[in-house]
């Protein structure tokens, strides 16, 4: 791999790509994209990953702000790349063959281009630690997509860290599976830090489905793997509906981040014999920035109630702090008080790449200064706990406003989830003529499974006061899902905006 990466570093300098040059790449999991995380930033470059979910007018806006001259593409995602490539700056064009179609003439085919680099050349050394190594855009489910760039010493630190025993206790015995995409938010990081301790990888390439992922778990003994919940719901069915098919690897670790996991779906993981590990993290955070893991005094806690919190709360890694900001002012941990999550660490970001309008996000920003001790705005909701424990209760535009009172949505959508009749929730705020807002619940039941509104509402009547209860349900095919996966919500609620409440 990494004689394979300096060829394309050397590459890619003779095509004449300039220090600072973003390269975007469009690329499943696999092995040419992780040669790309490392020959791209070798040749000085920015490795700029493209996310292949996207529609072509998001993608054209992306590759264009980020000032792309040169892509690297899967063979399979070219039909996608031909219809935004001529609305951006795309010049050069590098096709990675990881399909049996025979090779597109017009483009440069990868190992041609890979073969002219000569891998005894010198990397191009960073002007500094605080160079810019790769850039991703935030999925635009607020607003305009805006760029994320990571420097090396970000993502050196953020690796570094999850080699950590209270991050994911990476070392040089795991074999790594990023099912989170390498286009969005580095998979979270594992490439790098795989490659840092020596890590066996592997990758799924674009075969996602569960019967395929877990034939890679079993197969290569994979010890540590990371995916959005939806993965998990599907993992776990599929274990569950075949057992004794696969053998996993014991004690295999999960990540389950990205959106928060019902705590049915952890105990889930945790009966399969899979440890789960709930993260949370963001595009501007450099993926994880909480873990949930044990603290010492809970050493004599029965399983299930372990279980229980890490479903729904995460300690902050080293080097990383949070606070909860109310309105009035920093709120005390004391596991109730609600306020925006702020964070501050060594590889969150101190602002967008050239989006004026945005510095709003940073406490104090000093622009321009590297050092401004700036926290970040997460627009998350949150309380921390004594122990501190956090708990991330919604997004701040998520939560339902009944009333003058707030309800979490995600709280009531992990309960509904909690059923054993149903397979997939989201419970979304809708207007309300007598109390501004009210929770309506898009509910998915399991195959030839049945429950009612009255069944749930009994269901969640055990766990919350009334005036939390969604005020109706609809019970549909399925919940639409954005790019990396995560229920999308701003599609519930265009679809059911005009949607009159039953009295
Ligand atoms: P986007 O969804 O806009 O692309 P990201 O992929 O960066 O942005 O997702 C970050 C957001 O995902 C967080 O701000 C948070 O709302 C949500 N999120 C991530 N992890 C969790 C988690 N463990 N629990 C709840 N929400 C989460």
């Amino acid at each position: 791999m990494a004689g394979r990466a300096r060829r394309l570093a050397d590459a890619l300098r003779k095509a004449g790509l300039k220090p600072g040059e973003r390269v975007g790449t469009l690329m499943w999991n696999h092995h040419i994209h992780l040669e790309a995380y490392f020959g791209i930033p070798g040749a000085g470059g920015v490795m700029h990953t493209l996310n292949l979910r996207l529609h072509p007018d998001e993608l054209a806006f992306i590759a264009s702000h980020a000032e792309d001259r040169i892509l690297i593409v899967d063979d399979v995602l070219l039909p996608l790349a031909r219809r935004f490539l001529d609305r951006t700056r795309i010049e050069k064009i590098i096709v990675a063959r990881i399909s049996d179609e025979a090779a597109p003439g017009e483009f440069e085919d990868y190992e041609a281009f890979i073969a002219g680099g000569d891998p005894s050349e010198p990397l191009v050394e960073p002007e500094d630690e605080f160079t810019a190594c790769s850039i991703c855009y935030t999925s635009g489910t607020t607003g305009r997509p805006k760029g994320v760039a990571y420097s090396h010493r970000a993502l050196m630190l953020h690796a570094m860290c999850l080699g950590m025993k209270d991050g994911w206790d990476l070392g040089q015995n795991d074999t790594t599976m990023p099912i989170v995409p390498m286009f969005h938010v580095n998979a979270w990081n594992f490439p790098y830090a795989a490659t840092l301790v020596g890590a066996k990888q592997v990758l799924p390439g674009p075969y996602l489905d569960p019967e395929s992922l877990l034939d890679l778990m079993a197969g290569e003994g994979v010890t540590i793997t990371g995916a959005v919940p939806t993965i998990w719901f599907a993992v776990t069915d599929a274990l569950r509906a075949e057992p004794g098919r696969w053998t996993l690897p014991p004690g295999i670790r999960v990540i389950a981040g990205g959106a928060s996991p019902p705590p049915a779906l952890v105990r889930g993981l945790d009966a399969l014999g899979m440890v789960p590990i709930h993260g949370w993290g963001m595009t501007e955070t450099t993926a994880g920035a909480t873990m949930a893991h044990p603290k010492p005094e809970m050493a004599g806690w029965p399983r299930e109630q372990v279980l229980d919190l890490f479903a729904e709360r995460h300690l902050p890694m080293p080097l990383v702090e949070v606070r909860v900001v109310g309105d009035e002012g920093e709120a005390p941990w004391d596991g109730a008080a609600m306020g925006e999550l702020q964070i501050r660490a060594p590889w969150v970001a101190a602002r967008y790449h050239d989006a004026p309008g945005t510095e709003d996000r940073w406490t104090d920003q000093v622009a321009g200064d590297r050092t401004a001790d700036g926290w970040f705005r997460t627009g998350d909701v949150a309380n921390i706990d004594p122990a501190g424990f956090v708990k991330i209760s919604d997004r701040t535009r998520d939560l339902v406003k009944s009333g003058g009172e707030w309800i979490s949505s995600q709280d009531l959508e992990n309960a509904i989830m909690g059923h054993p009749a149903v397979k997939e929730a989201a419970v979304i705020a809708l207007p309300h003529p007598k109390w501004g807002e009210r929770p309506l619940a898009c509910v998915v039941l399991r195959e030839s499974a049945a429950a009612g509104p009255d069944d749930l509402a009994a269901h969640l009547a055990a766990e919350f006061p009334k005036w939390w209860l969604p005020d109706a349900y609809e019970f549909i095919a399925e919940l639409p899902k954005t790019s990396t996966g995560k229920f999308q919500k701003s599609v519930l609620r265009e679809r059911y905006a005009d949607r009159p409440w039953e009295s």
